[in-house]
């Protein structure tokens, strides 16, 4: 793993325990000598992640689209800031740049983020590890979703064991040095057991 892609909510969330989760991420990438790859913004856990990781002497390469740099505030301390001209351009360029994916606690952006990357990966647009940092259980009951669709057939074991879920961030980066992608299709057959 080179460069990891980072998931995040533009808030801080209720406790700091979401801002601690996201300091430890980002200092972890900067410490394994990996290049931060994410949203660009200073806004929230986005912030926290960055400046973690940037404090940490990793490398960060902000994504943001144009009508966002005033919104969500570009980070002015980046390594590197590519703004781009929409949200599509982002979310394709993080993607090329990253080896792999980690969602943070977050809100619908990140579920936006995490579910597109994952479901190319379920299609075999691409082979990389996609992940969740799943501090103070904020995943749980999404987690037990993802469980449920698997139950209910909606999903494979191969295709919902993709998600690598931690609540510690060494430990997510070890498994994701460790990933292999599955090779089934994505559709179930009426009659497969
Ligand atoms: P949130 O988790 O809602 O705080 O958003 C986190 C990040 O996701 C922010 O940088 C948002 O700009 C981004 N985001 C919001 N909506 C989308 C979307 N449809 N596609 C990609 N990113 C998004």
């Amino acid at each position: 793993m080179r460069s990891i892609c980072v998931f995040c909510g533009s808030n801080f969330g209720a406790g700091e325990v979401y801002s601690d989760a996201a300091r430890a991420m980002g200092g972890r990438i900067a410490a394994r000598g990996v290049r931060l790859v994410y949203g660009g913004a200073k806004a929230g856990l986005m912030g926290v992640v960055a400046d973690a990781a940037l404090e940490g002497g990793g490398e960060v390469v902000g994504i943001i689209p144009r009508a966002l740099v005033e919104r969500e505030i570009a980070h002015p301390g980046l390594t590197d800031l590519r703004i781009v001209e929409s949200m599509h351009e982002r979310k394709a360029l993080m993607a090329d740049l990253s080896d792999g994916f980690v969602a943070l606690p977050g809100g619908a952006g990140t579920m936006e983020e995490l579910f597109e990357v994952w479901t190319w990966g379920q299609l075999g647009y691409h082979r990389k590890p996609v992940g969740l940092l799943n501090a103070a259980g904020y995943f749980d009951r999404l987690l037990a979703f993802f469980d449920h669709q698997m139950a209910e057939r909606f999903m494979r074991p191969a295709h919902r064991d993709m998600i690598v879920a931690d609540s510690d961030p060494d430990r997510l980066l070890d498994r994701f040095d460790a990933y292999v992608a599955p090779t089934v299709t994505k559709w179930i057959g009426r009659d497969e057991r």
